[in-house]
């Protein structure tokens, strides 16, 4: 079948997520991607694209990468799914174990879900039931960070808040108390970058401390809020949070989907601060990003909470169909093992090219800020540099840099202004090359046309 009899189809019957389907195809050239070779995807007319965003923050090694595909055909000739319902599963109990191994000391339980919403749908439930298995039931509520993003689900979406994305589902959701953002960038005090973190640290504190009484756990993004806009945190944010936590018996959940495996420069973003954290999420990267597996760990503490008689009612009653799936478990543990031998000791250096590529691009007119932490990168574009006024909305300015930087050969997604750069942690340096100097110049080709 041809591209333009596939476009057809895909017209006719496919609804594509977070996409005004009205518009669709008709501003812009639609990519079918139908293979691809390492780092490249390839589409229906043969033209290549560096992946530069990672198929949305989950590639780890590169496309069609040989160990990774010869997990998955080796399991498909053993079982490619059963339930851990009542069975258990060798790929399943092999993946927690080892996920255990890379994880923070003492996380030592494995709950397997499909997907980063999943992973944060049974962080909520299991740390609503632990308070009221350990006989606080008045602790319920939940404290999250402004701009926070945890999924799509009612729970997760819940947490976070976005007027624009979730103004239809307002009655849906569930009372949650909000820190503001630790985002120095668009603090109007401009504090000195040591003040706004002692700030910052002391106003979450204080926010834990007095609402401590109901709340079940805190929730965030450790380091780097992701789809806020890539807001890196100050340093000793999360380390602060921590310690508010485990001073008045509040959990901390920390949602690793879009920092774990690699992305911030090492496994999981926690060990930067030596943070433990009683819950983690972890998905998009688990499987190498090959395959929808997600996993929420937890503690020996929480996870005896739930330990008792039948009759109790204990029992966490939480699952999904394909939780465990033996083909996600098996991809995913010959992911784990390469980002362990290859990856990750090639990390250190890679992030630091990644910045010596990046300082010409902090001095462009119209870049009001870089962020960068290991290998997430959010370059804020704005009209202004000295007042930081950014550019209107409608003007759809990082959405067209993308655009500019298929031209180079460089898959891109913005978050509003802000143009993303997000390679897997395995790719090599010459592509972080051409990956920069694209981005590079489909910024100038856009904010300094006219
Ligand atoms: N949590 C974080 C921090 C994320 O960045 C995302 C997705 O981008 C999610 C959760 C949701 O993951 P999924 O799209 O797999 O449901």
């Amino acid at each position: 079948m041809n591209t333009a009899e596939l476009l057809e189809l895909d017209r006719r019957h496919l609804w594509h997520p977070f996409t005004q389907m009205s518009l669709w195809g008709a501003e812009d050239p639609v990519l079918v991607i139908d293979r691809a070779e390492g780092f490249h995807l390839v589409d229906t007319d043969g033209n290549r694209y560096l992946d530069g965003v990672s198929s949305l923050w989950c590639n780890v090694h590169g496309h069609r990468v040989p160990e990774l595909d010869d997990a998955a055909r080796a399991q498909l000739n053993r079982v490619a799914h059963s339930t851990l319902l009542g069975l258990s599963q060798t790929e399943a109990i092999l993946l927690a174990k080892e996920l255990v191994d890379v994880a923070p000391r003492g996380l030592t339980r494995v709950f397997f879900s499909d997907a980063g919403a999943t992973a944060v749908e049974v962080a909520l439930k299991m740390a609503a039931q632990y308070q009221v298995q350990v006989g606080r039931p008045e602790k319920r509520r939940f404290l999250a960070l402004a701009e926070a993003y945890h999924g799509d689900t009612v729970g997760a979406l819940s947490l976070g808040y976005s007027d624009w994305f979730h103004r239809a589902f307002a009655h849906l959701k569930f009372d949650v108390v909000t820190a503001p953002a630790p985002h120095a960038y668009r603090d109007p005090r401009r504090l000195p970058p040591e003040e706004f973190a002692a700030d910052a640290a002391e106003r979450v504190s204080r926010l834990i401390a007095t609402h401590a009484d109901t709340l079940a756990a805190v929730v965030m993004e450790p380091l780097v809020q992701g789809a806020a806009g890539m807001l890196v945190h100050p340093p000793g944010y999360l380390a602060a949070v921590a310690r508010a936590c485990r001073a008045h018996e509040v959990l901390l959940v920390c949602d690793e989907v879009a920092t774990g495996f690699g992305r911030t420069g090492t496994m999981f973003a926690c060990e930067q601060e030596g943070v433990v954290p009683d819950i983690l999420c972890a998905a998009k990267g688990l499987s190498g990003g090959y395959l929808p597996v997600a996993a929420t760990l937890t503690t020996e503490r929480v996870f005896g909470a739930f330990l008792g008689a039948f009759h109790e009612g204990k029992t966490f009653f939480h699952g999904h169909t394909f939780t465990g799936n033996a083909l996600g478990c098996a991809v995913s543990r010959a992911s784990l093992r390469l980002l362990r031998e290859r990856v990750l000791p090639a990390l250190p250096a890679r992030v630091q090219h990644l910045h010596r590529l990046l300082e010409p691009l902090r001095a462009l007119r119209h870049v009001g800020d870089l962020r960068q932490r290991g290998l997430m990168v959010g370059m804020e574009l704005v009209r202004d540099r000295a007042t930081r006024e950014p550019f209107p909305m409608a003007d759809r300015v990082g959405h067209r840099v993308c655009m500019a930087a298929r031209r180079h050969g460089v898959i891109l997604r913005p978050l509003g202004n802000v143009v993303v750069l997000m390679p897997a942690p395995g790719m090599p340096e010459a592509l972080l090359d051409t990956l920069v100097t694209a981005a590079h110049a489909a910024i100038v080709a856009i904010t300094e046309a006219a």
